[in-house]
């Protein structure tokens, strides 16, 4: 049977917006000695809107980087997909027939349009590549810590497309309360440094991790575990495998159905200060047990 307290704590989580899935884990909360955050969609609302469309090599105008990608980004789940295809539908653009569309995991996307195939991707996949340009106007959007992703044709740099989220309003008071309560709070990102670095110096995080691969999350977790009792929240299907190592795994109740199957509290209010309620409730709740 259930003890009690544990049966009115859970009633009470849940009416305070939180589901919990794992009571194992949900006892582990109250000692947990770092959180990693995952940057877009749960430190950020994961809304982006395009702020800049900067041709670069070959013949493309602004409207033709926006048509392309547009087209591919259609077939994309990823919230920079949303962002682009938003920007092109406002300005009436039309979109072209995209055939073996494909998704390259936490760099980009790929599809042939007019019997070429094109690449929408990460300034981390240009360096990989050999691709990598040196531009003014690039650099800039990028030290305003502006997310970027590039248009090639083949292994032309047609252009770069950057985008802004917004950075949600509960996370500055998330952060800072965990904070106090002695936990170190992290961010885990696949996104530029440079963004990473304004997103934890805004929100004043202990420290974080950038332009990491959906594999290597997982890894980074475990690093962070050989110190520290270690939670992690996240939204994304890349987001999983860390959720399940973490010792409390928490999933945004907006996020994909993969990341809420593989954690053990669910924040239905998509509020990062919820965060600070699983810890408190889960003390209150195991304090007076061993
Ligand atoms: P995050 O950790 O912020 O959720 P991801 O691991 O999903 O990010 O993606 C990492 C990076 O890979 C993005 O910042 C972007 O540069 C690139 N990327 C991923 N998916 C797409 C896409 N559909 N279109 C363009 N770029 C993408
Ligand atoms: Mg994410």
């Amino acid at each position: 049977a259930v003890p009690l307290v544990i049966a009115v704590s859970t009633a009470l989580a849940a009416k305070s917006g939180l589901l919990i899935r794992n009571r194992t884990a949900f006892e582990k909360a109250r000692g947990l000695q770092a959180i990693i955050f995952d940057k877009t969609g749960t430190l950020t609302l994961g809304k982006f809107g395009v702020t800049e469309v900067l041709p670069l090599e070959g013949s493309y105008r602004e409207e033709d980087l926006l048509t392309y990608t547009a087209s591919l980004e259609s077939r994309s789940e990823h919230p920079i997909a949303a962002g682009i295809t938003g920007s092109a539908r406002d300005k009436g653009i039309g979109l072209k027939t995209v055939s073996g569309f494909k998704s390259i995991p936490g760099k980009g996307v790929e599809g042939i349009i007019d019997g070429k195939i094109y690449r929408v991707v990460s300034p981390g996949y240009l360096e990989e590549k050999g691709l990598a340009i040196d531009n003014d106007r690039v650099e800039k959007v990028k030290q305003q810590g502006k997310t970027v992703v590039f248009l090639l044709e083949g292994d032309t740099l047609a252009g770069a497309i950057a985008l802004a989220d917004i950075i949600r309003p509960e996370s500055k008071d998330a952060i800072a309360r965990l904070k106090e309560m002695g936990i170190k709070c992290m961010m885990l990102t696949g996104d530029n440094r440079y963004v990473a670095r304004w997103v934890a110096e805004d929100l004043g995080l202990d420290d974080y991790f950038a332009e990491v691969l959906p594999d290597q999350k997982v890894e980074k977790v475990k690093e962070v575990q050989r110190k520290y009792v270690t939670g992690m929240v996240g939204d994304g299907v890349n987001d999983a495998p860390a959720l399940t190592r973490a010792n409390v795994g928490i999933a945004i109740g907006a996020g994909t159905d993969v990341a809420i199957e593989s954690a053990d509290v669910i924040l239905v209010k998509n509020d990062p200060r919820d965060v600070v309620k699983i810890v408190s409730l889960s003390k209150k709740t195991y304090r007076k047990m061993v």
